[in-house]
């Protein structure tokens, strides 16, 4: 039996079943997580499907100022979902607060975005206008790098536009998405946002169920294509923001001591868990060793422990899964080879912990490169020719971000429009908006999410055309 149940048009409910979320600071047990059954996932869709009926018909005031509560419930519940996230997640407590902070922010920048109606044509021979009208059941599935603000990203523009939303958080970080819809529900009428709680085989019920129209998916490349396989049957429409492996490009031009801190930054974010963090950083031979020393004075010393302890500077990875990827890539990398700069020593458990890691004299072909690796592990690759750089920064099959750095932002700029990237920083990486469409190119992703771009995306295009001359 769980203090947590599925948040079912409004209510919280029970399950058969529970399986326990592990603390990865200290493979301790938090709580019991809730498993939804086929029946109650029904039940989900049903309640959203039902609430469809008047959410989609509410104002366009109405439905923005729903984004402003919900904005304004995170809030006010901030330090509860924050001690709750770094408890099934690992990160420190600050980054749990920065994670709702972003939550709260993105609720209610979304409230003030608006898809006004188009005029098309208006003249003697017609009136034609483009109307954006909402999907229907909206079904989000989330990872558990920010569960909670990726949870934000798909439910408050799909809400903001008129549909209503069935959501399930990973297994692995259930928990604070539970919480955070039964307090979101105390804003929004019920059903209009449900939660459901199991393993990844209710994510696949939700892309095969006939009642949901669209798919909002945050995850791996490889879920993201059994996602978008299984959608098909019922055409669903689909969203998928998948995984990345972002190259960095450094110029000869370059200052090693002043860009040091921001490629830190790009790389270590939340442990290095950030879809679009800085994952392989190619330099040139000129300023190789340079750029390795003032990296490894620029990486992070700070302590290592459990996140609920105020001090702490770097929380465990999230999940044993994901720790025992990190580690076999450590491991490879230096069995090939690998010169470790700074970190590389994985302590003893209990917990999930790898230090932040520089490695250099690795290449193309090594694991730690060509795979995404999604820790606290920064690959350097030297180069000699920027083309060959800018090749192997585009070889592989995703393309989520992707970063150039230099004196020179002309220069970089233009080596920047030339990666094979979603989104391409110059002097910087992973910085996003809310009002900045973002995405994947390649296998990273279909779509985008964020801006009115992002918006669009929870509707579909209705034209009116009205002739005039005929009448
Ligand atoms: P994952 O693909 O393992 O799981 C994501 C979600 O999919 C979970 O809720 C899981 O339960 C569910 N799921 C699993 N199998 C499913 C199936 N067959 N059908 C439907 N749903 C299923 O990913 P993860 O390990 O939770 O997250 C890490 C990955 O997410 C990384 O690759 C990262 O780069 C990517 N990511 C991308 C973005 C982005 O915006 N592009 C943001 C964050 C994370």
């Amino acid at each position: 039996m769980s203090d947590f149940g599925l948040i079912i048009n409004g209510k919280k409910l029970a399950t058969a079943e529970s399986f326990g979320v592990i603390n990865p600071a200290t493979e301790e047990i938090v709580a019991q997580c809730p498993v939804a059954s086929k029946e109650q996932l029904d039940a989900a869709v049903s309640a959203a499907a039902n609430a469809y009926k008047t959410w989609s018909k509410v104002s366009d005031e109405e439905r923005a100022a729903a984004c402003g509560k919900i904005a304004a419930a995170i809030s006010d519940h901030a330090d509860e979902l924050a001690r709750l996230l770094t408890q099934e997640q690992g990160k420190p407590l600050d980054g749990s607060r920065f994670e709702l902070g972003g939550a709260g922010a993105w609720a209610g920048y979304t409230g003030s975005l608006s898809l006004p109606d188009k005029v098309i044509q208006d003249d003697e021979n017609a009136r034609i206008i483009q109307t954006r009208k909402p999907l229907g059941v909206v079904g989000s599935i989330t990872p558990w790098n920010f569960p909670l603000m990726i949870a934000i990203w798909h439910v408050v523009p799909a809400i903001r536009t008129g549909n209503t939303v069935v959501l399930k958080p990973s297994p692995f970080t259930p928990l604070s998405t539970l919480r955070m819809v039964e307090i979101v529900n105390e804003v929004l009428p019920p059903g209009v946002l449900n939660c459901v709680t199991g393993t990844n085989e209710l994510g696949q019920w939700m892309t095969e169920h006939e009642g949901i129209a669209k798919i909002i998916f945050t995850g791996s490349v490889q879920t993201g294509k059994k996602v978008m396989g299984s959608s098909a049957n019922s055409l669903k429409r689909v969203t998928l923001e998948l995984g990345g492996n972002d190259a960095g490009i450094v110029l000869d031009d370059a200052d090693p001591a002043s860009i040091a801190p921001g490629i830190i930054q790009g790389a270590f974010m939340n442990n290095g868990q950030v879809c679009a963090a800085l994952k392989r950083l190619y330099v040139p031979a000129s300023i190789y060793d340079k750029m390795c020393d003032e990296l490894v004075k620029a990486a992070p010393t700070g302590k290592m422990g459990n996140g609920l302890d105020e001090d702490t500077a770097q929380g465990p990875l999230a999940n044993k899964m994901q720790y025992e990827k990190v580690v076999g890539l450590l491991e490879d990398a230096k069995a090939r080879g690998g010169r470790v700069l700074c970190g590389g020593e994985v302590p003893d458990g209990p917990g999930y912990f790898v230090p932040f890691t520089i490695i250099a004299d690795v290449s193309g072909g090594m694991r730690i490169v060509d795979e995404e690796q999604f820790g606290p592990l920064l690959p350097v690759i030297k180069y000699t020719d920027l083309d060959d750089a800018i090749a192997q920064a585009n070889g592989l099959e995703v393309g989520l971000g992707g970063s150039v750095w230099s004196s020179d932002t002309g220069k970089a700029s233009a080596v920047a429009a030339r990666l094979e990237s979603g989104t391409a920083w110059v002097n910087q990486h992973g910085p996003i908006a809310p009002n900045v469409p973002f995405g994947g190119v390649k296998c990273s992703g279909i779509g985008v999410e964020f801006g009115e771009e992002g918006l669009a995306e929870y509707t579909t295009i209705q034209v009116v055309n009205v002739a005039k001359s005929a009448a």
